[in-house]
C-alpha cells in the first residue's frame, strides 16, 4: 500500500506555505493545492504541528531506499489514523489501480 512509503502526509504545499498560510496567494494555487490548503486550515493544530515538524526534520533517503511508512498509518490495522484529514494525493490514489498493485507487490513481505 502506498501509505507504507509516504513518510508523512503529503499535502501539496511547501513547508514555508504550510507554516504561514496567511501569506499564500490562494488564487495562484492549483485546484489540488487549494483543496489541501482548505483541509490544512480545518485540521486540529496538533496534527498541523506534527506535520510541520516532520517536514522540517525530513532527510531524503539515500539510493534506492524509500521513505518509511506514513506517520499517520496505523501499522497494526493498516488504516489511516486521521482519514478525514488526509491530503488530496491520498484521495486520488485509486485502490486496486496499476500503481496500487505495484506497491502492494513491492511490500508483499512487509508484515
Ligand atoms: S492515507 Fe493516511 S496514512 Fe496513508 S499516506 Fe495518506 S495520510 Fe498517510
Amino acid at each position: 500500500m502506498c501509505c507504507l512509503h509516504m513518510g508523512y502526509p503529503a499535502f501539496n504545499l511547501t513547508l514555508d506555505q504550510l507554516a504561514d498560510v496567511e501569506t499564500i496567494d490562494v488564487a495562484s494555487l492549483s485546484p489540488v493545492a487549494q483543496a489541501d490548503l482548505a483541509r490544512w486550515v480545518a485540521m486540529p493544530s496538533r496534527l498541523r504541528d506534527g506535520i510541520l515538524q516532520q517536514m522540517a526534520d525530513y532527510v531524503a533517503p539515500i539510493g534506492a531506499t524509500l521513505d518509511g511508512p506514513c506517520t499517520w498509518l496505523d501499522l497494526e490495522t493498516k488504516q489511516c489514523r486521521h482519514h478525514q484529514h488526509r491530503p488530496q494525493v491520498c484521495r486520488d490514489f485509486a485502490v486496486g489501480s496499476v500503481g496500487c498493485l505495484q506497491w502492494r507487490a513491492a511490500y508483499v513481505d512487509v508484515p
